[in-house]
């Protein structure tokens, strides 16, 4: 274990939020450590799709046009370093839901901001045979899918071997607040990263952190383009060798991470809706996502003891947005500044009085 001095980082939970953070601070040499307890459920689980698209409302994702760029040099980054490919482009095939979906398409692909991520529509699209479809499909650029399970496997590899990380629970209760002394040693700041653990703590428990479990599946079948993913009600993503993974579930306000044959049905059911090609069931999982009610991240200090800072509630979208909101938070941290409004817990301050 590296020696700890006053000005080392403590971070709290090596997920994906963690490594972010981590990688960041490793890039400007700050010295930091980091403790995690070796159960993770989110990013472990994850499907790690990204998508510049809502496709409900057919709308850009939040900060698109900033977040897609940084994630996608990060998981290069980390390509560069640890030597494997966590991110993986695929084009994603939308089976439009109804007529109004269409509708909406045709208007934005005008717009400049959707030209990097619709291809506009064209008679393939609407005869596209490679999913049941009424009303045609859509085709989506710029998006894939980060192999979550491998980049954390690679990321606690990287860390042992650099002697950042500490293999055991945090117990708030031996924190001193204040002076960031924790079991005899100083630190500088103490940075949360606990995922969906985060509504265990102390404090930051006013914080409208959720627990949002979901479950997938991966499937085979050999009848499935991999050449595409394919939408509409869930996700198929193809991972190899006629491999899938299809999903996810939501169910809100849980914190159970047992896979159950309700989740099993409602994938299969709507997998079902999308195509008729046969599969098998390869496995089935479930996780909890650390989410948000306005569906931004939960960053920044703590109102009383500064020392104690949080990087929580990346949602379902955390492969695409971590990159770029850990750089950011760190560089706030660095030069004393805010982080922007949108993401800081500052936000919340409203619920302080209701403890
Ligand atoms: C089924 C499912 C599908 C998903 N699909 C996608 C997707 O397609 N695209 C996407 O972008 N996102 C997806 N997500 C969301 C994504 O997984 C999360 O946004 C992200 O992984 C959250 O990372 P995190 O580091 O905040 O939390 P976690 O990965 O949960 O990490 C928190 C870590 O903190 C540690 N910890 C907590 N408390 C303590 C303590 N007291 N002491 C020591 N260690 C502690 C835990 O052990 C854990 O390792 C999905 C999630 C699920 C469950």
């Amino acid at each position: 274990m590296s020696q700890n001095t006053p000005n080392t980082t403590l971070i709290v939970g090596s997920g994906l939020a963690g490594i972010c953070i981590a990688y960041e601070l490793h890039k400007k040499q700050i010295p930091f450590q980091i403790i995690d307890s070796g159960v993770n459920v989110s990013t472990d689980i994850a499907a790690g799709i990204i998508n510049p698209i809502v496709f409900r409302r057919v709308t850009t994702s939040w900060r698109v046009s900033d977040f897609i760029p940084e994630a996608l040099k990060f998981y290069e980054e980390l390509t560069a370093a640890w030597g494997n490919t966590y991110f993986k482009e695929i084009p994603i095939r939308r089976a439009f839901s109804h007529q109004q979906e269409v509708d909406l398409w045709l208007k934005k692909q005008e717009l400049p901001e959707f030209t990097p991520y619709l291809k506009p529509l064209d008679e393939d699209d609407e005869k596209c045979n490679k999913v049941i479809n009424t009303f045609g499909t859509g085709k989506v650029y710029q998006s894939g899918y980060v192999e979550a399970s491998l980049l954390l496997k690679d990321a606690l590899i990287w860390l042992e071997s650099e002697n950042y990380l500490r293999k055991e629970t945090f117990v708030h209760a031996d924190l001193d607040p204040e002076t960031g002394a924790y079991h005899g040693e100083n630190f500088k700041d103490i940075i949360f990263c606990e995922g969906y653990q985060g509504v265990y703590n102390p404090w930051f428990s006013y914080l409208p952190l959720e627990t949002t479990k979901g479950e997938v599946l991966t499937i085979e079948s050999k009848g499935l383009t991999e050449e595409e993913s394919v939408n509409r009600k869930c996700f198929v993503m193809p991972i190899g060798n006629h491999r899938f993974k299809v999903g996810a579930t939501y169910e809100w306000n849980t914190a159970n991470t047992e896979i159950t044959e309700e989740g099993k049905n409602t994938i299969c059911e709507n997998f079902k809706s999308l195509t008729k090609e046969d599969f098998t069931i390869v496995s089935q999982k479930a996780g909890i996502r650390p989410t948000t009610l306005d569906r931004r991240p939960l960053i920044g200090s703590h109102h009383i003891y500064k020392k104690l800072k949080i990087f929580n509630g990346l949602g379902a979208k955390g492969f695409l947005i971590a990159p770029l909101l850990a750089k950011e938070f760190i560089i706030s941290i660095e030069n004393n500044i805010s982080i922007d409004k949108e993401v800081n817990v500052e936000r919340y301050n409203r619920l302080l009085n209701k403890n």
